[in-house]
């Protein structure tokens, strides 16, 4: 398998509807193949063919772990999913933000709103036609990837325009977050003994 270089803004490739998948043949495989090598070499959870330079309908997603009680990751609970020609056919009108970044805008995230839930139909990596019914953080990834291939991405739907940071000020902003937390337990923990008389 051949790592594949990934293409970042300005690349005009981003920027343009891909054209659909019509033949599933061994160069196709090869392709596939290659996208998910360079997906996880980037530790990525989805990647778009226009983001290798190629302008067909097709992306390849890996799931985040799931994780147990604990919080520990479940090993093997990480689900690949190679879609070609694919079309969001409903969507939830529940509604979510979430942060996104992007392999094609290095060192930057963002806050998009995206529906809680979806369904897709798509064809599989030889062609034959499959639904999915997909929610949370997985049916994120599966809008952030089709829009790829109508050339949208995700920097044209931030929820504010000041909801965009570098990787820098977002992991500050989060360490802030956490730290104004923990001291508002710890006012409650000393609060606490006064109460109980
Ligand atoms: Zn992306």
């Amino acid at each position: 398998m051949t790592e594949l270089k990934i293409v970042t803004l300005p690349d005009e490739v981003l920027r343009t509807k891909a054209r659909p998948v019509t033949k599933f043949d061994d160069d196709l495989q090869t392709l596939i193949d290659d996208m998910i090598a360079t997906m996880r070499a980037a530790s990525g959870v989805g990647l778009a063919a226009p983001q290798i330079g190629r302008s067909i309908q097709l992306a390849v997603i890996e799931t985040l772990p799931k994780s147990d009680e604990a919080g520990n990751d479940i090993p093997g609970s990480r689900e690949l999913f190679v879609i070609a020609n694919p079309r969001i056919v409903w969507e939830s009108r529940e509604v979510v933000d979430g942060v996104e970044g992007c392999l094609s805008i290095p060192g930057y995230v963002g806050e998009v709103e995206r529906a809680y839930a979806v369904r897709v139909r798509a064809q599989d990596r030889r062609g034959n036609p499959i639904k999915l019914r997909l929610k949370g953080w997985t049916a994120r990834i599966f809008q952030h990837e089709i829009d790829h291939l109508n050339g949208v991405l995700y920097i044209d739907k931030l929820t504010d325009r000041e909801n965009f940071w570098t990787d820098e000020e977002y992991y500050e902003m989060r360490q802030a977050e956490a730290e104004a937390e923990d001291t508002e337990e710890d006012v409650e923990e000393t609060a606490a003994p006064e109460n109980r008389d």
